[in-house]
């Protein structure tokens, strides 16, 4: 199906990109377009200009701040982010996981922004950025502000990101001596979309887990896992110990039932990865 007739713009700058969504209400943010021109051409979406910030090098810098903290631009296709070198030393998990999203066609043109900001419910960022603890940097015509993962993802496909508003960055905060990241998913063959995705940031100390963020994703929006978290808190950094308080995840988490997988095998694969996030957690701790 062709696309329909609408205007182009390619902004030089950010401020640029900002004034161009400010100025008309019904413009749309293009990154790597994978999604959103789907969208189009099924006349799902119906914007009157697109506002291209793919190739925005503002938007394409790793930054790291003197306290550690890694400020990663929007539109970092995946295989940037996958490659980057600070991202492999400081936050080597979520390199490796960005290194395996489904294939290479979808690795060179993602962005991470268009990732975080399409809000399906079985990306692979939001859980993990979710447990990281990470804000995300919005800019609009009325300034920047920043909001944290637990509250970015409102709804499927629906974001605390306004009309005319652009996401700029995604901010990591560092990992602590001690902490460890974990993540897991299990998909239906290696290219399809997630059944159950789960990740986990743990700090340990003298063999045990002294504190603890659990998220599970593929529910409506990732949803963190307070009673497994507690029950975490305070216990060895064993397989075992894991695997009890794993048995609590799936709080306030809503798996759709498909064609793929029933809503109960859903929420018992969620507890599989969140035991398994966690167990690798503790191990990079
Ligand atoms: C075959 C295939 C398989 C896929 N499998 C997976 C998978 O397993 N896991 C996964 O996570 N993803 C998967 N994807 C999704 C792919 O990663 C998406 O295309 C991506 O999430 C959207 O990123 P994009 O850069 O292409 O954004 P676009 O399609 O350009 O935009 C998506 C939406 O985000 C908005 N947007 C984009 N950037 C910004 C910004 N900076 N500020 C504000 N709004 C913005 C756009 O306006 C649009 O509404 C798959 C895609 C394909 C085609």
């Amino acid at each position: 199906m062709l696309l329909p007739e609408l205007e182009y713009a390619r902004p030089a700058t950010v401020d640029e990109a900002v004034e161009r969504l400010a100025a008309h209400r019904n413009a749309r943010v293009l990154a790597g377009g994978q999604t959103l021109l789907n969208a189009l051409k099924l006349r799902i979406v119906h914007p009157d200009v697109l506002v291209d910030v793919s190739r925005l090098e503002e938007l394409r810098q790793v930054v790291r701040e003197q306290d550690g903290t890694l400020r990663l631009g929007a539109a970092l296709t995946y295989d940037e982010l996958a490659s980057d070198e600070l991202m492999r030393r400081h936050h080597p998990v979520t390199a490796q996981m960005t290194s395996r999203i489904v294939d290479r066609q979808v690795r060179a043109r993602g962005t991470l922004g268009g990732n975080v900001c399409l809000a399906d419910p079985t990306s692979n960022f939001p859980p993990l950025l979710v447990a990281l603890g990470a804000r995300l940097v919005v800019r609009g015509a009325a300034g920047v502000r920043e909001v944290a993962a637990d509250d970015f993802f409102l709804a499927p496909y629906m974001t605390a990101v306004q009309p005319g508003e652009l996401l700029t960055e995604v901010v990591l905060p560092p990992l602590a001596p001690g902490e460890g990241v974990g993540y897991e998913s299990l998909q239906v063959g290696i290219d399809s979309w997630a059944l159950a995705r789960a990740s986990a940031l743990v700090r340990v100390q003298d063999g045990t887990i002294a504190a603890a963020r659990v998220v599970l994703g593929c529910g409506a929006v990732p949803a963190r896992q307070p009673a497994m978290e507690r029950a975490l808190v305070g216990g060895p950094a064993e397989r075992d110990a894991i695997a009890q308080a794993a048995k609590l995840a799936g709080e306030d988490f809503d798996p759709p039932g498909d064609v793929h997988a029933t809503a109960e095998y859903r929420t018992a694969m969620a507890r599989v990865m969140a035991l398994r996030a966690v167990v690798a957690a503790t191990k990079e701790a």
